[in-house]
């Protein structure tokens, strides 16, 4: 079985709390990308094999595929085994939760597979246990994740929007960039329910203003590169430009084919991933 496992990009991020346990509390309007990883499942014997096209990624425990699978298999006891091979297209420790997607088609394809019958919901309640971004890759979309991203509410559809991608050639550990935020610094909080209304009058110039990402305070401060690339876009003709999740992808959202083109070219330097797509 052949799946699609999308790129998400972050239209906002705001850390609202911190649980007793450590987790962020999130607020967080996300937006999956026509960009994906291609994942090949398929029933074997026994066992779990992870393959991969990338020498970068592990292929064993570490790999979160490869703890999906196991996940599924301990909750629903299944006594065969699967093989799990991945051709990564979504740059990898960049933001754009490459690992959760492919731990959602993992649930989903082994659903299929496997004819568990699992509905949505325990789909992501298993989901949550691999990542925060894993519930929100099962439903896809344009979605307000919240709480420690157990809590998905679809909205309105946010499609066909040219969406261009710069991923420097270094990579951000999740944990690295929440671990340098400090909630008691922030005195402006993202105002999600203008961003989300700006996004239901299709109001591009509200949603570029409403449209924010704490985590920049940590990453761009570390990494000010990237505001050189944020401002390249902009000169661009970038309508909204973003850095996504915990980085370091910048993102710029464009109205005219032509401009992201240009952007993308003059972008295409000092070992930058840069990738055109789209919203879907
Ligand atoms: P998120 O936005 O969900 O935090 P990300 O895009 O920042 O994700 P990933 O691409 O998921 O980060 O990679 C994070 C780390 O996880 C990398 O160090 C990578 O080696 C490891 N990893 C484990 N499994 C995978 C996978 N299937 N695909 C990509 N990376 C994986």
């Amino acid at each position: 079985m052949l799946l699609k496992a999308h790129a998400k990009i972050n239209l906002s991020l705001d850390i609202i709390g911190k649980r007793k346990d450590g987790y962020h509390l999130l607020e967080m309007v996300m937006q999956t990308l026509e960009l994906h990883d291609e994942i090949e499942i398929s029933e074997t014997e026994k066992g779990i094999l992870v393959t991969c096209d990338k020498d970068y990624v592990p292929v064993d425990e570490r790999n979160i595929a490869y703890k999906a699978a196991k996940l599924l298999m301990e909750l629903k006891d299944i006594r065969k085994g699967v093989r799990i091979d991945i051709r990564k297209k979504i740059p990898v420790a960049a933001g754009l939760a490459g690992g959760s997607a492919d731990a959602a088609a993992v649930l989903e394809g082994m659903n299929e597979i496997f004819n568990l019958k699992m509905t949505e919901k325990e789909l992501m309640d298993a989901g949550l246990k691999l990542g925060a971004d894993v519930p929100f890759c099962i439903r896809g979309g344009t979605c307000l994740c919240e709480g420690v991203g157990e809590v998905v509410t679809s909205l309105k559809p946010f499609k066909d929007h040219i969406v261009l991608l710069v991923k420097p050639s270094f990579g951000v550990s999740t944990k690295d960039a929440y671990g340098g935020f400090e909630l008691d610094k922030i005195n402006r909080h993202v105002d999600t329910d203008k961003l989300i209304k700006a996004m239901g009058e299709n109001d591009l110039k509200g949603m570029s203003y409403f449209s924010r990402n704490l985590l920049e305070n940590v990453v761009l401060r570390r990494y000010p590169v990237l505001k050189s690339i944020k401002l390249s876009m902009q000169k661009s003709g970038s309508v909204i430009t973003l850095m996504s999740g915990s980085g370091p992808t910048i993102y710029g959202i464009f109205t005219d084919e032509q401009h992201a083109e240009n952007a993308a070219r003059a972008l295409h330097k000092n070992g930058n991933e840069v990738i055109l797509t789209r919203t879907i």
